[in-house]
């Protein structure tokens, strides 16, 4: 970070707040109200996180910690002076980063969030801000000023950030600070409650109980009467790694809570595992799934943020190799003694052990995910959030092609619920060996498609696939059960075949030989705007539809890819106009000559790209050949 210009730092720099802080301020203090107490859980969750990261800073540089080497925090009330303090003996922060971390948000994604929660009405959608994590923001719910002192380790300068937190916020220098940061809240006149010994007690035991540091209660100052025992401090936590206990001594309130604090989050988990692996490598994990999608769970610079501990000490949540991406929205810790402490966070990335770690914890999620999986209701919740995501390891993991493809879920033409390709495979056809799909944008579009007429007429389910992802697992993911992937677009002539008879079969051939010479004058009509037309087995109730050519790109992941200006946008595709040889409209174009048969060509054409979602590339053109015939049919 730059050197911003504080040489005259005795008197306070007064700085506004990024828009996004201001809005966020805005939302919070609006949509949180009923959980006011919050504000403590993310301070002290705040103030745990700083101290792991100054103990793993002081692996390399132990003078780093020196003189106080004991973490802490500490949580101070002023009865007379209205003020509650936290603070920490973490790392702290240096003056530019009081700027950065405290008057800007730096995550990726949260003018789109700020946007779509401030369009809707729906500023009291606690739901929605819990996605998103409201930290140290959360503190201007109960106070009306909040100064933060900090000294980073290993600086000798310490800075007071203050803001009243309408609009913007003043840094000045403050001589004497200690290292880490003293954050005090000057309470709201409404928020008295929370200076009351007993309601922290209870604050902390609920929801921070799990920090692995202890959180100290200093007495209060002339709250001793007579005869009174010197309280002394009052340690209010448990202070031990919460992962590291047993699992019989770990409550399910606990473990939301810690996962609240691991995850920065508000839902409870869907799923929580906690096991500890031992034998060759020896590690715990104590991993949970949320309920909610997190809202930039498809951001490209996404992340998986498990966190790596070694023996206890944090090396980092921005591990890669930790968890693959595809379980990217997989949160919690897990804690190896089998990992060096002393190497760089790079160099750990790279280790053999943490792969095998990572192997490790995606065989047990996987089969977490299989037991959960047979309760159809309560796994919907976690495919409708996860699925599109999950799909991704169909590609990337391709070791576990078949535990992920045995716990994927899919919508079909033949059910109202997800189904799974163990239910599609029980239900294929005699003579069907193939699973078929097609792809989409929507499930409503998808189902009314020219190319699903003859697998519905035959009672063939077929898959149907509207995640971007779809395009890209279903090419390369080959069989499952040894069915192949097949596109219905690829797949007419297997109509014939399946389910039919040898007399269905010959009238087929007989229907496409009697429209040869359509067939080739449709042809020449139409000239490069197809690449080939043919007869169709597929159509029932269609007159024409567009399929793309075997092997080529499909229609649909076209599109897309021109939607994102995608470099292949610019390749042919090589679409095939198939059309009905048993629709009156085939039949009945033979008669046309010319001009007229050549705007009938076109109307066709036209009309199976406005089925397939595409716009018309002549409407002017478009319109004129439709009056004409609409013409002709009431003159
Ligand atoms: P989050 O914790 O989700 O990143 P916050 O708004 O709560 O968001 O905090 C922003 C940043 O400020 C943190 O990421 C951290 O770098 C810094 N920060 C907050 N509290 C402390 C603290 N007690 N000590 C050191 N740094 C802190």
């Amino acid at each position: 970070m730059t050197e911003t210009t504080h040489s005259d730092a005795k008197t306070p720099e007064t700085r506004t707040f990024q828009a996004e802080v201001a809005k966020l301020l805005d939302i919070v203090v609006h949509s949180l109200y009923s959980h006011r107490e919050i504000f403590l859980r993310e301070l002290i969750s705040n103030a745990s996180d700083a101290c792991d990261k100054l103990r793993y800073a002081a692996l390399t540089e132990p003078k780093l910690r020196e003189g106080d080497a004991d973490f802490a925090i500490r949580l101070a009330i002023d009865p007379a002076a209205r003020t509650l303090t936290i603070s920490d003996n973490g790392i702290g922060m240096s003056h530019d980063e009081l700027i950065a971390n405290l008057g800007t948000i730096a995550k990726s994604g949260t003018a789109e969030f700020i946007k779509a929660v401030g369009a809707k009405d729906n500023k009291k959608d606690v739901n929605l801000i819990g996605q998103f994590g409201v930290g140290f923001y959360s503190s201007f719910m109960v106070a009306d000023k909040v100064d933060v002192f900090s000294r980073k380790a290993g600086e000798d300068k310490g800075w007071v950030w203050s803001s009243s937190g309408q609009g913007s916020f003043t840094v000045a220098e403050a001589p004497g600070a200690a290292r880490g940061a003293k954050i005090v809240l000057h309470m709201k006149e409404d928020a008295k409650e929370f200076l009351e010994e007993q309601r922290l007690r209870h604050i902390v035991k609920t929801y921070s109980d799990h920090i692995a540091i202890p959180v100290i209660l200093d007495s209060v100052p002339g709250e001793k009467k007579d005869g009174d025992e010197e309280k002394g401090p009052e340690t209010l936590n448990s202070a031990s790694a919460l992962w590291m206990r047993s699992k019989s001594e770990i409550t399910a309130d606990q473990y939301k809570e810690f996962y609240h604090h691991v995850g920065h989050a508000f839902d409870e988990p869907w799923h929580t595992l906690h096991f500890r692996a031992e034998g060759a490598i020896e590690y715990t994990a104590l991993l949970f799934i949320p309920t909610q999608k997190p809202f930039d769970l498809f951001h490209p610079e996404r992340k998986s943020h498990v966190k790596l501990y070694v023996n206890r000490v944090f090396i980092s949540d921005q591990i890669d190799t930790l968890m693959p991406r595809y379980l990217r929205f997989v949160r919690g810790v897990v804690d190896s003694s089998d990992l060096p402490l002393n190497i760089s966070r790079e160099m750990l990335q790279e280790n053999p052990t943490l792969r095998k770690i990572q192997s490790g914890i995606t065989k047990r999620l996987l089969k977490d995910l299989k037991e959960r999986a047979e309760n159809a209701g309560e796994y919907k919740k976690f495919w409708d959030a996860f699925g599109a995501v999950f799909k991704e390891g169909l590609y990337e993991d391709f070791e576990r092609k078949d535990d992920l493809l045995e716990l994927a879920r899919f919508k079909s033409t033949a059910s109202e619920d997800l189904i799974s390709l163990k239910d599609y495979i029980g239900r294929m056809k005699p003579g069907q060996d193939a699973i078929y799909f097609i792809t989409g944008e929507n499930t409503a579009a998808l189902k009314g498609s020219p190319q699903l007429e003859g697998f519905l007429a035959k009672g063939i389910e077929v898959l149907l696939l509207t995640d971007p992802i779809d395009e890209f697992w279903v090419g390369t993911v080959g069989a499952y059960d040894k069915k192949q992937f097949k596109s219905v677009a690829e797949a007419g002539p297997d109509l014939s075949a399946i389910g039919g008879d040898d007399a269905d079969k010959a009238k087929n051939e007989t229907a496409a030989e009697a429209i040869k010479g359509v067939i080739e004058k449709l042809k020449q009509s139409l000239g490069e705007n197809v690449a080939d037309v043919r007869a169709s087995s597929r159509l029932t109730g269609s007159p024409v539809c567009l399929v793309a050519d075997t092997g080529g790109v499909s229609l649909h992941l076209a599109r897309m890819l021109k939607q994102h200006g995608d470099g292949m946008s610019s390749m042919p595709i090589r679409r095939v106009l198939e059309v009905n040889p048993g629709h009156p409209l085939i039949t009945g174009i033979k008669k046309l000559n010319g001009a007229e048969f050549d705007d009938a060509a076109f109307l066709l054409l036209d009309q199976a790209r406005i089925v397939e979602g595409e716009t018309v590339p002549d409407p002017a053109a478009f319109a004129r050949r439709l009056s004409a015939v609409m013409e002709k049919g009431l003159v």
